[in-house]
C-alpha cells in the first residue's frame, strides 16, 4: 500500500475529534510530502536535528510534533517553529522550554510524560509527581509555556488488557488534572496515547491524539 492509501485508513479508524500525529522519524523527506500531499499536517519526530532538517525544507503550515525524549541544551535550536513538546518530564526542561520560548517570544504548548507502563526504561512523572511540578512556585513563575496535557506510552506486549489499563490510568489523571490544564486550555486537554500497535485501544480509552508512524510509513531499520 501507499503511504497516501495508509494514512486514509488510519484516518478512517479514527473517531472524531482524535488528532493525528504522523510520526515521520527516520523517514526520508519524500515519504512526508507524499503525506503533505494527501493533506497531513501535523508531523512527529524524536530527533532535533531530524526535525531541524525536515523543517528547513518542508511548507511553512507543517505542525511539528517533538514526540522524543528532549535534551535541555537542544530545545533552543526547535523553540523558534515547535508546535507541541509531547515529553516533557521535568521543571529543569520545562525552564529551559520556557527560557527559550521567551528568547522567540511565543508560548510553547507541552504535555507532561506520565509514566504508564512498567517498564523501567520508559520516561515520565508519576501523578505525584506531576502534580508536585504544576503546584510548585517555580513552575508559577513559567509564563511562556502552555501545558496543554499529557502523554503516555503503554507497555510494548501483546497483552491488550495491560494496555487497556495503562491507558485507563492516563485517562483517569488526565481527569483528575483537569483543574489545572483549564488554566492554559479552555477547551478539553490533550490525552496524546496510541501508537500504531496500540491506537485503537487508546482510542476507546479516551485518548484524543495519537502518534502512528509505521502504519503510515512502513516500519522502521532502527528507533
Ligand atoms: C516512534 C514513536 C511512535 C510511533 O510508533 P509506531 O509504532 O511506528 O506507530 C509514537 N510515539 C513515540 C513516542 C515514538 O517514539
Amino acid at each position: 500500500m501507499s503511504i497516501e492509501e495508509n494514512l486514509n485508513s488510519v484516518k478512517e479508524s479514527l473517531r472524531s475529534g482524535v488528532t493525528l500525529v504522523a510520526v515521520s522519524k527516520t523517514k526520508p523527506v519524500e515519504y512526508l510530502q507524499k503525506a503533505y500531499s494527501a493533506g497531513q499536517r501535523i508531523f512527529g519526530e524524536n530527533k532535533v536535528q531530524e526535525m531541524c532538517e525536515k523543517y528547513e525544507v518542508l511548507p511553512k503550515d507543517i505542525k511539528w510534533h517533538m514526540i522524543g525524549h528532549l535534551q535541555r541544551n537542544k530545545v533552543k535550536y526547535i523553540a523558534g517553529f515547535v508546535d507541541l513538546i509531547h515529553g516533557v518530564d521535568n521543571l529543569k526542561l520545562l525552564k529551559e522550554i520556557d527560557k527559550q520560548a521567551l528568547r522567540h517570544n511565543r508560548i510553547i504548548n507541552c504535555l507532561l510524560q506520565i509514566k504508564i507502563a512498567e517498564e523501567d526504561s520508559k520516561f515520565g512523572l508519576s501523578k505525584i509527581e506531576a502534580l508536585q511540578l504544576m503546584q510548585s512556585a517555580d513552575f508559577k513563575n513559567l509564563k511562556n509555556i502552555s501545558i496543554q496535557g499529557v502523554m503516555g506510552m503503554a507497555t510494548f506486549t501483546n497483552e491488550e488488557d495491560r494496555v487497556r489499563d495503562e491507558f485507563k490510568s492516563l485517562k483517569q489523571i488526565s481527569d483528575e488534572f483537569k483543574a489545572e490544564f483549564a488554566k492554559y486550555n479552555d477547551q478539553n486537554s490533550i490525552i496524546s496515547m496510541g501508537m500504531s500497535g496500540d491506537y485503537k485501544i487508546a482510542i476507546e480509552e479516551g485518548s484524543n491524539m495519537v502518534r502512528v508512524g509505521s502504519s503510515i510509513f512502513g516500519s522502521r531499520n532502527h528507533q
